[in-house]
């Protein structure tokens, strides 16, 4: 492979690299893999668990924190070629709730009390978190959030409703933003709170979505539930700048270049392997272009990614945006590509894993995965939000 940044060929990052994939080979287990190689977006919460502990065994679990705590303490280039190693084996997301944006918000923002309360659960795999940030009329205007937590004594009580909330019905607890205070400016008066989901007065209703992927994203109503005030991060009305740094980790989080190199590949396989008559889709013109094309684009997207992470002077907004809004288009590109290449089969609705029809759930499941991802463009701000921050940001409106 033609070395993208020299950063990347050092021979600490060649060691480091080795070090990973030979963790992979060893220790990926096979049925989550081919799960995750077959574009399958069901793992169970046992499995996610059970892997996060594989990788927490082995000192890679929560990469980003620092070593004091319990992270792997990995370099931005380490964790570039953990992500880029982990994606291209077939190895799951990592539990990204806690690991990746509660974790970083309570080694920031968090007092020592509840560092040392909250941040072994999440690294042990213990903990599932959820995001309890939008609400039916607060996504795109998030600051507008309505769900109001009312302080009384030591603890807030919390009314009202949080809506597309991630996980929701397999996490233990939600980190999220409540309103606290509605006389002044709509981002003041936001508190950022970690609530039990277990705590009486809380239902979480799931939502059927219409992929045919199984349960994802719910809401979760809120009657007079009572939360101790040592429970919030950072000041009262302070919850909106603790949850837009929040908002920067899932934004880069969501541009998922890696991912998308790893389903690039597979579609570049399937196009290349013989079919029934021998033939191959690769050697239709139109379908090499359409692999170049993507290819192209992705290229594009991988280096804006290493000029930001390694050559950039750390702040991350308009950045952070235009990567979410870039990677995760080719994403739904390549899926969209991989439904058009694998043709009818991949809209007829056959049990996964069919031996007799292996091709037919494969495509089956790419049709799944293609449905599914459209809400990346939608999550983490959409698209058209992205292209509003760009605006301001790129081209100082
Ligand atoms: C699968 C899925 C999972 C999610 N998981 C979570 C989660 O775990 N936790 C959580 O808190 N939230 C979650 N969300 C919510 C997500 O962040 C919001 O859906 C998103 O921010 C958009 O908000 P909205 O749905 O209210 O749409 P709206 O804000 O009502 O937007 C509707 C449309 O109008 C456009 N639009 C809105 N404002 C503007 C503007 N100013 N300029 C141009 N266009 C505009 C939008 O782009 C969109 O196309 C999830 C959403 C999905 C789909």
């Amino acid at each position: 492979m033609q070395a993208l940044d020299g950063n990347l060929t050092t021979p600490n990052a060649q060691a480091f690299r080795h070090r990973v994939k030979t963790f992979l080979a060893e220790n990926l287990p096979a049925h989550i893999r081919d799960q995750v190689n077959q574009e399958r977006m069901d793992l169970s919460k046992d499995d996610q668990r059970m892997w996060h502990r594989i990788v927490r065994a082995h000192g890679l679990a929560c990469p980003a924190w620092q070593k004091e705590h319990g992270g792997g303490g990995l370099s931005d280039i380490e964790l570039y070629i953990l992500e880029r190693e982990f994606a291209l084996a077939g190895a799951p997301r990592p539990m990204i709730y806690g690991a990746n944006m509660l974790g970083p918000a309570l080694i920031a923002h968090g007092t020592a009390e509840q560092q040392r309360r909250f941040l072994p659960g999440i690294l042990e795999g213990d903990t599932f978190w959820c995001q309890g940030f939008s609400e039916a009329n607060a996504g795109s205007d998030l600051a507008g959030i309505k769900c109001s937590a009312r302080l009384v004594g030591d603890e807030y009580i919390i009314n009202g409703h949080k809506m597309w909330t991630s996980e929701g019905h397999i996490a233990d607890w939600m980190f999220g933003i409540f309103r606290t205070d509605s006389s002044g400016r709509k981002q003041q008066g936001i508190t950022f709170l970690l609530v039990d989901l277990k705590t009486s007065g809380i239902v979480v209703q799931p939502i059927q979505t219409f992929d045919g992927t199984g349960i994802e994203i719910n809401q979760v109503f809120f009657d007079e539930v009572r939360v101790p005030a040592s429970q919030r991060i950072g000041d009262e009305g302070a919850g909106w700048g603790i949850a837009k740094s929040v908002l920067t980790s899932e934004r880069f989080g969501n541009a998922e270049v890696s991912r998308s190199l790893a389903s690039l590949e597979r579609l570049k396989r399937f196009c290349a392997d013989a079919r029934a008559d021998g033939s191959r889709l690769i050697d239709k013109d139109s379908v090499a272009r359409r692999l170049v094309e993507l290819d192209m684009a992705l290229g594009a997207v991988e280096r804006t990614e290493i000029r930001f992470l390694f050559h950039s002077n750390g702040e991350a907004g308009s950045e952070a945006a235009l990567l979410k809004l870039r990677g995760t288009e080719i994403q739904n590109a390549i899926l969209a590509a991989a439904v058009d290449l694998m043709g009818a089969k991949a809209c007829v609705e056959i049990a996964d894993g069919d031996p007799a029809h292996p091709e037919h759930a494969r495509a089956s499941n790419a049709f799944k995965a293609h449905m599914n991802y459209r809400k990346t463009m939608i999550y983490g701000g959409s698209s058209e939000i992205q292209r509003n921050i760009l605006a301001r940001g790129v081209l100082e409106l």
